[in-house]
């Protein structure tokens, strides 16, 4: 399918949302808020945002998606999971709540807040495998990292901690915020391959 023209998901429960709608519109997606799950239906793809992952996990189960998320991704629905969207995708969460149960979308192990806090947010010229283009500027807000990425996972860019850039058949996921450098490459790229 092209880009343009396709029904991706913004998953709206918290966080932010708005620029990664803001950037769909601009490279000719039709982006869709999703908050319950009729609103799921008739995504080609879904972008899980940043924010709280243990406020994020909670909001998916009250607010009925978890089996239709569950659903999706069991039929291969391209998603782009960053920050917090990453570690809701991710198979196992280190240093999260006990009761933060992670959508296993991706063979990834993440750690929370590996960087330190708020006021450790940095901004890092990453060299992304594959990207044409140059350095990308990558926005990390009390971002994880990557502990364990399973075999079927490459691993596309990478900090002294660990990888930050993971993709897994449909599913890419990122520590940092792709929304906040002013670069749209990464979504591009995430929507050619819808
Ligand atoms: N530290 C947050 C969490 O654990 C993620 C921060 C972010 O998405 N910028 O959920």
């Amino acid at each position: 399918m092209q880009a343009s023209g396709a029904k991706v998901g913004v998953l709206a429960l918290q966080g932010s949302t708005r620029l990664h709608v803001l950037a769909l519109a601009e490279l000719g997606a039709e982006p869709v808020e999703v908050r319950r799950p009729v609103d799921l239906a008739g995504v080609d793809a879904l972008i899980v945002p940043g924010g709280e992952s243990t406020t994020l996990a909670l909001l998916v189960d009250s607010s009925g998606l978890r089996p239709a998320l569950e659903d999706r991704l069991a039929e291969g629905l391209p998603v782009l999971g960053t920050c917090a969207g990453m570690i809701l995708c991710a198979t196992e969460v280190l240093d999260g709540r006990a009761d933060q149960a992670g959508l296993g979308a991706v063979d990834i192990d993440v750690r929370r807040n590996a960087f330190g806090r708020q006021r450790d947010s940095f901004e890092a010229d990453l060299d992304i495998e594959g990207m044409p283009g140059g350095r990308f500027p990558a926005v990390f807000i009390r971002a994880p990292v990557v502990t364990r990425a399973g075999p079927d996972v490459e691993v596309l860019a990478r900090l002294a901690e660990g990888p930050v850039l993971c993709r897994s058949g449909a599913v890419m996921v990122a520590a940092f915020h792709p929304e906040l450098g002013g670069d749209l490459r990464l979504h591009q790229s995430f929507l050619e391959r819808i």
